[in-house]
């Protein structure tokens, strides 16, 4: 089972790779640069070759990264936009050159101006973005709805999908807390919901699953993550997640409000629960 969570950079890939190994996670997800600054640090190999190696010794999963929250790939301001276009290209370019598997981010909110115009904005930016010669997949992430978020049911993620040229680049990234926030009830019906994914969007593109409980209720549309078992999804509900046949291979990334040392408990009460080695 490859579990881990979300994990800092800011002391280096080398680092974050050690802390991951600490709390007994084979797997993690990093902000793909500091969300608090603009630029990206220049790479440093050795860093870089350092977590590499840490990574092949103990048979780490896929690395996920994840785009800073502020871009918005659907803005209609030329300002907006155009940063969320810069960021999302150079940082793309430098996750290939580290042959980091997956890369995620929210396809963006209309702020008004409604969803198709939206869509078209994502999926104009997205073929600007995308040359096809990359090997780092873009990971649209499935969104609860809040304010004039796109990406809240599959539908939408399926048309932006359908509009990118070299469609092979792209797969979603499953956020249990936002799609239970959205509607889709993988409460009492997750294989309701499984099914639902596989014949919108095709269970092929899921490629990563945000695991993390729900602070507000079912269908709320409000973006709330709760430590695992302390939300409305609950920790039964979870069991089932993690040892659905269908999801079962698929990396699973906490981002519930926790420190290392939250994380690290999560992650033994999930193995605990696994049915599967
Ligand atoms: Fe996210
Ligand atoms: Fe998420
Ligand atoms: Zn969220």
């Amino acid at each position: 089972m490859y579990i881990g969570c979300h994990l800092s950079i800011a002391k280096g890939y080398g680092d974050a790779a050690k802390a991951a190994l600490n709390i007994g996670a084979n797997v993690f997800q990093f902000f793909s640069r500091n969300p608090r600054g603009s630029s990206s640090k220049k790479l440093d190999i050795e860093d870089v070759e350092e977590m590499n190696r840490i990574l092949k010794e103990n048979d780490f999963g896929p690395l996920l990264a994840h785009a800073p929250y502020i871009i918005n790939l659907a803005s209609y301001k030329p300002n907006i936009y155009g940063m969320a276009k810069g960021i999302l290209k150079e940082d793309y370019k430098k996750l290939n050159e580290l042959s980091i598997p997956y890369f995620t981010f929210h396809p963006g909110n209309h702020v008004g101006k409604g969803t198709e115009y939206g869509i078209e904005r994502i999926v104009e930016a997205l073929n600007e973005i995308i040359t096809g010669d990359e090997k780092t997949m873009l990971l649209l992430e499935t969104m609860a709805g809040q304010g004039t978020e796109i990406g809240k049911t599959f539908e939408e993620l399926k048309e932006i999908i359908d509009r990118v040229e070299y469609e092979e680049l792209l797969g979603i990234c499953l956020d249990t807390c936002h799609i239970h926030a959205a509607g889709y009830n993988i409460v009492d019906d997750l294989d309701g919901v499984l099914e639902e994914f596989d014949r919108v969007l095709g269970i092929d593109r899921l490629k990563a699953i945000h695991l993390n409980d729900n602070m507000m209720d079912y269908g709320s549309k409000k973006d709330r993550h709760a430590k695992i078992g302390e939300g409305t999804i609950g920790i039964d509900a979870i069991k089932n997640i993690i040892n659905h046949p269908i999801l079962k291979e698929i990396p699973f990334y906490l981002e519930t409000p926790n420190e290392l040392e939250g994380y690290k408990k999560e992650i033994e009460l999930l193995r605990s629960l696994r049915e599967y080695p």
